[in-house]
């Protein structure tokens, strides 16, 4: 996790704390629409397209150690059903929750005072920096957890025909009877052969068969 790059307070998944102030107890609420950075969702599964509006409702939090914010992120998401291939859009309601913390908590008496075990945790703890935070990381975590993994047209979506590729539930009673042209030819083949004598029809059937399989080595 990037906590070196400095925020910029002009970046829209910047916030600023300033106005919360330090006394904990403070509240305050922020409505904002921002739009979606590249890649929020699951890569080439579904995600919220690059720039689509995303709603944000946040409320922060002041706590003796940093700042709580709690929220919930809206936007539309858009992929293809993994069953039929057809474009899928589904309406995502993400929530979140995470503890910024002052870079200078340790002094103001944190909660957890355990150096020791702590060493893992420092990894996944977010720190206000000057006051401001970024959401970024936040409300990537929070929409790929509310995505679906495999996304579907409809829960029953009966996927493709394995024959044609056709999608199945436009046409439900979809079937093949005629087996492919080169098969048939290759059963005129057989047929001839069982039979052993060469009328008209057998014949172009094995000569066409002799073509595919040229055509095929
Ligand atoms: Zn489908
Ligand atoms: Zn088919």
């Amino acid at each position: 996790m990037a906590h070196n790059a400095r925020l910029d307070h002009r970046d829209p998944l910047v916030f600023d704390t300033h106005e919360l102030g330090r006394r904990p107890g403070a509240l305050q609420r922020l409505t904002r629409t921002v739009p979606a950075p590249r890649d929020l969702g699951i890569q080439s599964v579904i995600a919220v397209p690059e720039g689509a509006p995303v709603e944000l409702d946040i409320r922060l939090e002041s706590v003796m150690e940093g700042v709580l914010v709690t929220g919930t992120a809206r936007a539309r998401a858009e992929g293809e059903c993994v069953r039929c291939l057809e474009p899928v859009g589904l309406e995502l309601e993400a929530d979140f929750q995470e503890l910024f913390s002052y870079p200078d908590a340790d002094d103001r008496g944190r909660v957890i005072a355990e150096p020791g075990d702590d060493a893992e945790d420092d990894e996944d703890r977010f720190f206000l920096e000057d006051g401001l935070f970024d959401l970024e990381p936040l409300l990537r975590d929070a929409v790929v957890l509310a995505l679906p993994m495999q996304p579907v047209c409809q829960d029953d979506c009966p996927g493709l025909c394995s024959e044609c590729g056709a999608r199945l539930a436009d046409d439900p009673d979809h079937h093949h009877d005629a087996v492919d042209i080169r098969w048939a030819a290759l059963q005129g083949l057989a047929g001839s052969l069982e039979d052993g004598e060469k009328d008209e029809m057998s014949g172009d059937a094995t000569r066409s068969a002799r073509v595919d399989e040229k055509q095929e080595k």
